[in-house]
């Protein structure tokens, strides 16, 4: 496992699920390795915030007398 590969299975698990052998030497990379601890780290609270900023929109264009 190396930086290049760990970024893009952290990328991917955005996506997809990943394989027990993927996210068991994720994990041990992201042990050892501060900057792509750091990366996964930036991913999830990205995510985060996007899901919460389309949430808001959502609120905002539907008003909630409009749902069914
Ligand atoms: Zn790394």
């Amino acid at each position: 496992m190396n930086c290049d590969r760990a970024t893009r299975l952290i990328s991917e698990s955005q996506d997809r699920l990943l394989t027990a052998g993927e996210r068991t030497v994720l994990e041990v990379h992201t042990w050892t390795c501060v900057g792509c601890r750091n990366f996964k780290r930036q991913v999830g609270f990205l995510r985060q915030a996007m899901a919460a900023f389309a949430q808001r929109h959502d609120d905002d264009e539907d008003p909630p007398m409009g749902r069914v």
